[in-house]
């Protein structure tokens, strides 16, 4: 990163400096060719208004002198006059920018490379009264080799821009990072941390990223607790019966009675078990579900037709009506749902009671009603019976061999299927929860 900052600072700098050089050299060319064609053009003058020119043209004038060429041309473009040669052997003029606009205009100029290397030779010209044109030409450095002689300056600004952008770089990153740095460190007391504007997203996703590890840590520790609270209960229980029946102090009848108790607790255990086991299976997030193109009517009958014998033992009446609806899910999942809620309708029922489960398409939804004529549920416990070991009635659904992870397997299950599912209860009335899944009707196997 500071490389990255350092190696784009200098960048920029380098092109500011190199941009702004060159126009100040392009600026400066263009005033000193202005001003040398101002002096030019002055000579020129002098020499149309006073009698320079035919003294020069008689006595022959030394251009080494002070660098200035003076040519004179007639109408045709022939070479009169030529301080710098022999006037007899310069070609014809005529075809010369400068003097092609001096017949035009009355004055003209040019600047051109010189023979010389780094030179430029630049040329202003007027036409006098005579008809025949006065040219007056200066050699001077070109804009390269003005350029040239400026490089080593150019180059020591550079240098010097490099160690101060460096330095800022410097400077830059570690106001950048430290606050990254500290975040990092503090972690636990992000809300005492002052950063900058632009780091409080961060800030704030870092913060409730550690809070729901936090939770996360602090529920499984809970469900852990829970396992082991709910696993001591049953266990306790086997324990001292078996220990009855091994000290032989209990008669037949009791060890009948013993062993049949635990016979119960053991089912217990093994339902508690087999329930942690698959929420745990279910709690793997990123996992690929074998989905497939299933009849939730279908599997719906099969489970209500198992659970029937489950009724006549409650007394309660356990009817099924469905129409064929289409699902894309796994056939496992969507037993264990309308088993987990058949089984909740008719153990929280009264004698005498109904369960009414249906499966028929809504709103272009395949949806599941599992609806009982039972206790119903209290309000304020509607939201939690969703979480794991939670029961409203602890006795009651623990005279039942309820757990309270049979909701929380079904929440998964709904939400593995990215399901909706809606729960209405009323007290002594009864429940009604109902699950509405994607239709997969009009998709290809
Ligand atoms: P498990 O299903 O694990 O054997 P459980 O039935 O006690 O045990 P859940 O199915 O999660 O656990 O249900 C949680 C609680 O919600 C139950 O203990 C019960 O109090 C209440 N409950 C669930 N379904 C109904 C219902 N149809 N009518 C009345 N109360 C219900
Ligand atoms: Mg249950």
């Amino acid at each position: 990163m500071k490389k990255k900052i350092n190696f784009q600072l200098i960048l920029i700098a380098m092109i500011a400096v190199f941009s702004t050089m060159a126009l100040v050299a392009a600026i400066c060319y263009d005033l000193f060719k202005k001003q040398i064609m101002e002096d030019l053009k002055t000579y020129a003058h002098l020499l149309e208004d006073t009698d320079a020119l035919s003294d020069l043209m008689e006595k022959k004038y030394d251009s080494k002198k002070d660098k200035v060429r003076i040519t004179v041309v007639d109408e045709n473009g022939d070479v009169l006059y030529e301080s710098d040669a022999d006037a007899e052997k310069m070609d014809n003029h005529a075809n010369r920018p400068e003097i092609i606009q001096t017949f035009a205009e009355g004055e003209g100029q040019a600047v051109r490379r010189s023979s010389t290397m780094g030179k430029s030779t630049f040329y202003y010209a007027i036409r006098i009264e005579d008809g025949n044109v006065i040219r007056v030409a200066k050699e001077a450095d070109s804009i390269w080799s003005i350029f040239a002689g400026a490089l080593p300056a150019i180059i020591a600004m550079m240098v010097l821009i490099i160690l101060f952008c460096v330095a800022v770089a410097h400077v830059l990153t570690k106001i950048l990072i430290e606050p990254i740095e500290k975040v990092a460190r503090n972690v636990e007391h992000l809300d005492a941390l002052e950063t900058y504007e632009e780091l409080a997203p961060f800030v704030a996703t870092i913060k409730n990223q550690h809070e729901n590890i936090l939770k996360n840590a602090g529920m499984r520790q809970e469900f852990t607790a829970n396992v082991s609270h709910e696993l001591k209960t049953p266990l306790t229980s086997i324990l001292g019966y078996s220990e009855l029946i091994e000290s032989g102090m209990a008669s037949d009848q009791d060890v009948v009675r013993f062993a049949r108790k635990i016979h119960h607790n053991s089912n217990r255990l093994l339902t508690l078990i087999n329930d942690v086991i698959r929420l745990s299976e279910l709690d793997v997030v990123d996992r690929e579900e074998p989905f497939e193109m299933l009849n939730l009517s279908e599997i719906a009958r099969t489970c209500v037709n198992m659970l029937q014998i489950n009724a006549e033992n409650h007394e309660v009446i356990l009817l099924f009506r469905g129409i064929t609806c289409m699902v894309r899910s796994e056939k496992q999942m969507l037993e264990e749902l309308v088993y987990n809620l058949c089984d909740n309708a008719i153990r929280y029922n009264n004698k005498g009671g109904r369960v009414m489960v249906t499966v028929e398409p809504i709103d272009g939804k395949a949806v599941l009603t599992v609806a009982d004529t039972g206790i119903g549920i209290p309000k304020e416990h509607q939201e939690r019976i969703f979480e794991r070991f939670y029961r409203v009635d602890k006795s009651r659904s623990k005279s039942t061999g309820g757990t309270g992870l049979g909701l929380a397997i079904v929440k998964h299950i709904v939400a593995k299927n990215e399901a909706e599912m809606k729960l209405e209860s009323e007290v002594g009335k009864g429940t009604r929860i109902s699950v509405a899944f994607a239709c997969a009707e009009n998709e290809k196997v």
